[in-house]
């Protein structure tokens, strides 16, 4: 037996100003046949649950293609392109394969879509016909539509975050594939939207409150023998009609009825999936307290309105200009991607310095430039480290031409590439910065980064400037989400 997989995933937002050309998608890599073995077996990831599945089931893979990103909108030339390529080799391939098992996101728009998943099955649909299984892993973030589930076999979520078990999801994908092809498994799908945007800011499924809701969904589906039930985060950064949270259950029987059960539990408690977050200038005073408290290790500052990982272009200045302005000791910030400073630095050498003007470039709200006066250059790096995160572990990543400046006491990692943010220690180690060795470690992330420095720092600060990926749904000037939805339509009511 024969299955085709690949992965087509980005999250986009719409909130981002700049936009989403192919290269842009693929700067986090991109894959092609064979090279997707070598690249994923034996990792975290969603293809590696689905290799590690097939080579248990004795399956014999056809790749296609594999891409994953987060970032702006993308472009009508970027989604016929990797769609394409998909369809290019399922149509080739075709007559070999019996089922497809693909790694989506869940919170894809573009140009021509606002439903980028519902548009790639689609596609591949145009070419399989409507009766191949197909089987779907995505993220927890995805929001998820009744067009995803009409279009497939089964559609399965990861659950924690940060998502360490991405290729759980995966696996099971490629498992329940395996058992529907051998006639084993006859799964229904369902899903039910809640009206309910979820705050980011809490979604640490390691910390309550959310650990009890994801303990109570998985609690639930062992309970009533599911095959699969994932609850969905939702993507809040992005103005589509599906934006929100959802729950999806994948059951030889009553898929429908217990989806609607653990979405009316979620609802029940939704009170609690509110957060909030200082500015820079409170998360500082608080990191500093948090730092002269017994104990040792660092401090981490997080700033997650400019994400790169929630699609934002992790290239504002509001939290490194506080860290400056303080001129704060041992401090250390890793990243900020500023193409035209990493390759000046990189002119410059190591013991040059640097003039101009670092971020504030692409997302105005996220900070005015900080203007750079004969800024040190203490190292450089071609940008090209392997994951060690529990999240990615093994992974290739390119920041791109990369530097480590001095300011003042500040010591600064300036990128060529967002490339999802600060996800471990290794954006600081390929500059030759031991992130041991100081006090305070500014970043741009969300929650990822948490599989990382959680256990390794004595504290975690984070803070919520204004930015493209801000958790203060206030701020987005939403049009096209359905409404009303929760917290911002406060009397929003449900019943399933
Ligand atoms: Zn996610």
């Amino acid at each position: 037996m024969k299955i085709l997989f690949g992965m087509v995933g980005h999250e986009s937002s719409t909130f981002a100003s700049d936009i989403g050309d192919f290269k842009r998608w693929a700067d986090a890599g991109w894959s092609v046949g064979e090279e997707i073995f070598g690249k994923f077996r034996n990792t975290p990831s969603d293809l590696g649950g689905m290799i590690k599945a097939a080579e248990e089931y004795g399956v014999q893979l056809i790749p296609a293609v594999a891409v994953m990103n987060a970032g702006p909108k993308l472009t009508k030339e970027a989604v016929e392109y990797v769609t394409g390529e998909f369809t290019r080799v399922a149509e080739e391939r075709k007559g070999e394969y019996a089922g497809i098992c693909l790694s989506l996101h869940g919170a894809g728009c573009a140009e021509n879509t606002d439903d980028l998943e519902a548009y790639t099955l689609e596609k591949v649909r145009e070419v399989v016909g409507p009766d191949m299984p197909i089987t779907v892993s995505l993220d927890l973030h995805g929001n998820i539509t009744p067009e995803m589930v009409g279009l497939s076999n089964g559609l399965f979520g990861c659950k924690q975050y940060p998502h360490v078990d991405m290729a759980d999801a995966g696996y099971l994908a490629m498992k329940t594939l395996v058992r529907i092809l051998r006639g084993e498994a006859s799964p229904q799908t369902a899903v039910v939207q809640l009206p309910l945007m979820v705050d980011s800011l809490i979604g640490n499924t390691f910390s309550e409150p959310m650990k009890s809701f994801t303990d109570y969904v998985a609690d639930y589906a062992a309970k009533h023998g599911l095959i699969d039930a994932a609850f969905f985060h939702g993507y809040n950064f992005t103005d589509v009609p599906s934006v929100g949270a959802s729950v999806v259950v994948v059951a030889e029987q009553g898929a429908k009825e217990a989806a609607a059960e653990i979405a009316g539990h979620i609802w029940d408690m939704r009170e609690q999936l509110k957060g909030e977050c200082p500015m820079p200038d409170v998360a500082v005073d608080s990191a500093l307290d948090a730092l002269h408290k017994p104990g040792t290790g660092y401090v981490v500052i997080v700033e997650v309105s400019d994400n790169p990982g929630s699609g934002a272009p992790g290239n504002g200045t509001h939290l490194l200009r506080e860290i400056l302005n303080r001129n704060l000791a041992k401090t250390i910030f890793g990243f900020i991607s500023d193409p035209e400073i990493a390759l000046l630095a990189h002119k410059a050498g190591v013991g040059g310095v640097v003039s101009g003007l670092l971020g504030g470039k692409i997302d105005k709200i996220s900070g005015d430039p900080i203007e750079l006066h004969n800024a040190r250059v203490c190292a450089l790096s071609d940008g090209n480290a392997t994951f060690v995160s529990p999240m990615m572990e093994g992974l290739p990543v390119c920041y791109g031409k990369t530097a480590r400046l001095r300011v003042g006491n500040v010591e600064i990692i300036v990128t060529e590439f967002p490339d999802g943010g600060t996800m471990d220690d290794r954006p600081f180690l390929i500059t030759g910065a031991d992130v041991t060795q100081y006090d305070m470690i500014g970043l741009k992330g969300l929650n990822h980064f948490r599989a990382f420095f959680q256990s390794r720092a004595k504290a975690i600060v984070a803070t919520d400037p204004p930015g493209s990926a801000t958790c203060n749904l206030g701020h987005y000037n939403y049009q096209k989400i359905r409404r009303p939805i929760y917290p911002i339509d406060v009397g929003t009511t449900f019943s399933v």
